[in-house]
């Protein structure tokens, strides 16, 4: 079904089909012999879509589109340094057929001229010139996705009569450039040029370079990355003949066009373009393939010079919101120390794809920060991408934190950082977190350790310090003792499943538990972790419903479980006692939904 940019293409499409300026090549005579009015326009997206427009499927020859393929396949077989010092990277500003070298290197001045694509023609590999092409030919069919071929006529039309390149073949070979038989790297050079293809193979092509060399649709590699930026470099300089400062204002992305009719354009790790039209202009670039190029560009905002937003990130003080506690339960020493230190820690989002630019600054912000930051949470969850570079950045500013005493509490569930969550990350100082509650609270312990005179909360309390029935009388209380049963659990081990009958109230006396769910995609998702002086399972038996969540101990845990039925039978019983309970849980309950609620408050550069 046809979407969205299949119309906004069809806007160009239909633009630029009324354009019959250009005249074909005809100094190839079999090039004369096209539909002047034949048009096609595709663009394949680097996970291999093609979106094609007109005549997708007509197959005309990929002429000087070669020139970077070939250049590309040149430089894997000789290496970098043997390529550069027969051909150099330079815009010539001359025709694209000139007979011309540099004056001063004595080199073609780039690979996108006739003398240079010749020179390097001249350097692929393979016994015989029959190999040599048969190499060729394949790479290019691994751009393509298919097995490509010759176009016997229009070869044997440009053999008959291509003696100026002859002409650039011979001064090549004089002038030391071509080693061997000069008439062989321009045979070869004719035969590359008459590769018939496609507007769809042209797209992938562009796909294939926009994908950092690997086809997008059979996933095959047809140049290594390192090269892959080479031949866009010089595809972008040099790639339009005489015409490529106009096109790289206008266009602004690496391209070649070829005097077949065919252009081909690169939105590096975005797209592939390509355009069939045999009318050419005066510089010898298809008229309609650069005026829908410079249409697409536009209207698509695809020039790669086009100032994009880098990774942008948002800070505010751990403890902002008045104060509001990772969790609900701190004792009031506790609170009363994060209120007063809770801004020597900070978190930082990170959003988007994390290049050098946006790291820069998040980077920048957090080291002029750090001299009154005692820990720092990066939360990099809404991060799509970790450049290299950016890792790396993120890597030193943890050893440079450590070096302040600053923790640093990574939030990266996915890994993208490359540590494996809970795990130390190497070196002291730092953790990395699946979740953001979990790194928040693990820095304010940092804070509380350092600054907290007064008396933290114990790690394990006793029945009767259980915030739940501390309103109750002491007979209440001996009346509800009596009917609990104590039990211990091991770390690790799971204390409800999600589907479970409700099984009573559970009372935390020591350790941690967390609830959690499992995504679709497998994956366990953390919702809350709990404490001692919390409680569970109230709701699933208050509502008569299964539990919605799996708990898990996350250490050694003691529990105090009020069984379903012994509480059925307290309002019978033991009316006051039971309302007392409900009023304890109504206000656990409260307590737990203010804080959820000042955690979704409005994020930002507050505080
Ligand atoms: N085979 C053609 C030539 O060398 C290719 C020219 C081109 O496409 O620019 O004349």
């Amino acid at each position: 079904m046809r979407n969205v940019v299949d119309g906004l293409i069809g806007e160009v499409f239909a633009l630029c089909r009324e354009n019959r300026a250009g005249e074909l090549a005809d100094y190839i005579p079999e090039l004369a012999a096209v539909d002047p009015d034949s048009f096609s326009l595709c663009i394949a997206t680097s996970d291999g879509y093609v979106y094609e427009s007109g005549d997708a499927d007509t197959t005309f020859t990929i002429q000087s589109i070669s020139k970077p393929l070939t250049y590309g396949l040149a430089l894997a077989d000789r290496g970098l340094t043997a390529v550069a010092e027969k051909i150099d990277v330079e815009p010539s500003g001359e025709p694209f057929n000139e007979i011309s070298l540099d004056p001063v290197t004595e080199r073609p001045r780039n690979p996108m001229i006739n003398a240079g694509a010749i020179a390097a023609a001249s350097l692929i590999s393979g016994d015989d010139p029959a190999q040599r092409f048969e190499r060729l030919r394949r790479c290019y069919s691994r751009y393509a996705g298919r097995e490509l071929t010759l176009d016997d006529a229009v070869y044997r039309s440009e053999a008959r009569t291509g003696h100026r390149n002859r002409a650039i073949g011979h001064m090549l070979r004089s002038f030391g450039i071509i080693s061997g038989d000069p008439d062989a790297a321009v045979d070869m050079y004719f035969r590359q040029c008459a590769i018939g293809v496609t507007c769809r193979d042209l797209s992938l092509m562009a796909a294939t370079l926009a994908n950092n060399g690997v086809n997008p649709v059979t996933h095959q590699r047809a140049l290594a990355p390192e090269l892959v930026e080479r031949v866009l470099s010089v595809m972008t300089t040099c790639g339009m003949y005489d015409a490529a400062g106009d096109w790289v204002t206008q266009v602004g992305l690496p391209a070649k066009s070829g005097v077949g009719g065919g252009v081909l354009a690169v939105l590096p790790g975005q797209i592939g373009i390509a355009v069939y039209s045999p009318r050419l202009d005066a510089h010898g670039n298809s008229v309609r393939g650069v005026q829908a190029c410079r249409e697409l560009s536009k209207r698509l905002e695809l020039h790669s010079l086009n100032v994009t937003r880098p990774a942008r990130w948002a800070t505010r003080p751990i403890a902002a919101f008045g104060g509001a506690p990772s969790r609900p339960r701190r004792g009031p020493a506790d609170r009363d120390s994060l209120e007063k230190v809770g801004r020597r820690a900070r978190i930082y989002e990170l959003h988007g794809d994390l290049l050098f630019a946006g790291t820069e600054t998040a980077v920048r912000e957090i080291t002029d920060q750090s001299g009154e930051l005692e820990a720092v949470v990066v939360d990099i969850r809404r991060v799509d991408d970790v450049s290299g570079i950016a890792g790396r950045m993120l890597a030193d500013l943890h050893d440079d934190l450590d070096r302040q005493g600053c923790q640093l509490a990574l939030v990266d569930p996915e890994g993208l950082l490359g540590h494996t969550t809970s795990e130390l990350v190497p070196a002291a100082g730092g953790r990395v977190f699946v979740d953001l509650d979990a790194a928040i609270e693990w820095c304010e312990d940092t804070l509380l350790e350092r600054h907290c005179a007064g008396d933290r909360l114990p790690e394990s309390i006793t029945l009767a310090e259980h915030p739940l029935l501390s309103a109750l009388t002491a007979e209440q209380f001996d009346g509800f003792a009596h009917g609990l049963e104590i039990r211990t659990v091991n770390r690790g081990e799971t204390i409800v499943r999600r589907g479970d009958r409700a099984a009573g109230i559970f009372l935390i006396l020591a350790g941690r538990v967390s609830s959690t769910l499992q995504g679709s995609d497998g994956a366990v998702h953390r919702i809350t972790t709990l404490a001692p002086g919390m409680t569970f399972g109230e709701m699933p038996m208050l509502v008569d419903d299964r539990f919605l969540n799996d708990v898990h101990a996350d250490s050694d845990v003691r529990l105090a479980v009020l069984p379903p039925d012994r509480f059925a039978r307290l309002t019978a019983e033991a009316p006051g006692l039971k309302v007392a309970l409900l009023e304890g849980l109504a206000a656990g309950a409260y307590a737990q939904m203010e804080a959820a609620i000042r955690s979704l408050a409005p994020r930002g550069r507050l505080g």
